[in-house]
């Protein structure tokens, strides 16, 4: 079954990590042995192999940089310029990939149905992995006039925010709205046609973002606060007015948004019994308030940050996602379903909002 993973930061991996993925995920995992920077060094699931063997043919792939003033505690560059730097090194190596063939752009519908077609039918033992370059907060993009830099690079969906406040909307942990700056750059983004990615949105820049955006909108990583509660995941509220804009929202796999409860550092997926089963709770909690499974996928961040000290127990690569079909089937989803979560209703999207 082809997969789409619409979370990724395989180049803050690459930069950040230093991770080179291309070489095997034993390889990466041996470098990092006695490494503490960290908490997940030597726990990696991915590398580029390791989504071949999983067949996630298709991936959203993040530039990421935060902007951080003198009060902050989060980590971060000191002027919207450094980070807009540090994305255009995250770019640069996504350049370094497709010319060596490991990676394929996609920026439009033709790109698309063409990868899918190639994905499907190509006898290469090396495919090419076809990508959707997103930014995943916006402190990076020093003024809107930007985005039409970005946008013809190939930056295809955004996410203005990410931990913590932001320049142009404030996150995860965060309190306020949009502001002025945010706001134009929405507007900016319409006419664009860039992909709104809700997610880390806090409440009131999400319901601010949905009053003042209406382009596409998905939320690539996010879990349910029914669920486990924690301003990180959205309402059943947000989940409504997302499905009634067409969205799709990606299921991440890091464990202290699938299980209530979850300590860093001292919480184990064993313990906790987090499993790929955990997030299918979330995946069907979104699904029981759609009342289809025309709204979910999987965006499973799973080089976010984390590895396997922090991911479902069943997972040890991220190859192990091949698993999911099955267990969705045992849980009563139908072949249709299944198909449409592990690929066709973000390759559905995509068709919409591109053709
Ligand atoms: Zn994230």
């Amino acid at each position: 079954m082809l997969l789409f993973d619409a979370h990724l930061d395989l180049s803050m991996n690459a930069l950040e990590w230093n991770r080179d993925l291309r070489s095997s995920l034993q390889d990466i995992n041996e470098r990092e042995k006695g490494m503490t920077d960290k908490p997940d060094r030597g726990n990696a699931v991915i590398s580029l192999d390791e989504l071949r063997k999983g067949n996630i043919g298709i991936v959203v792939a993040t530039q990421i940089a935060r902007y951080v003033d003198k009060s902050s505690t989060l980590p971060g560059w000191h002027s919207p310029e450094q980070a807009w730097a540090q994305t255009q090194g995250q770019l640069a190596y996504y350049k370094a990939l497709e010319t060596l063939g490991e990676l394929s752009p996609i920026r439009n519908w033709e790109e698309l149905q063409a990868h899918v077609e190639y994905w499907n039918n190509s006898q290469d033992t090396k495919k090419k992995i076809g990508y959707i370059l997103s930014l995943e907060g916006a402190d990076s993009i020093i003024t809107v006039d930007h985005l039409d830099i970005a946008y013809n690079y190939g930056l295809r969906a955004l996410g203005p925010a990410h931990y913590g406040p932001g320049r142009y909307a404030q996150g995860t942990n965060a309190t306020g709205g949009l502001g002025e700056a945010g706001r134009a750059l929405l507007a900016r983004m319409q006419q664009l046609g860039i992909i709104l990615d809700a997610t880390h949105l806090c409440d009131d820049s999400f319901w601010e973002a949905m009053e003042h955006y209406d382009g596409p909108v998905w939320a690539s990583h996010h879990n349910c606060r029914a669920l486990v509660n924690h301003n990180r995941q959205f309402t059943d509220e947000q989940f409504k007015e997302l499905i009634r804009r067409g969205a799709v929202i990606g299921m991440p796999l890091d464990a202290w948004m699938m299980v209530p409860n979850w300590v860093r550092g001292v919480s184990t997926p064993q313990n906790m019994q987090v499993s790929l089963n955990t997030m299918i709770d979330h995946l069907d909690h979104i699904c029981q308030i759609a009342g289809n499974t025309n709204h979910v996928g999987l965006g499973t961040d799973l080089d976010g940050g984390f590895g396997t000290e922090q991911c479902p127990y069943d997972i040890q690569s991220i190859a192990d996602l091949q698993k999911i079909p099955d267990l969705l089937s045992k849980r009563g989803y139908s072949s249709d379903d299944i198909e449409k979560i592990c690929h066709k209703n973000w390759i559905g999207f995509l068709e919409k909002n591109w053709k």
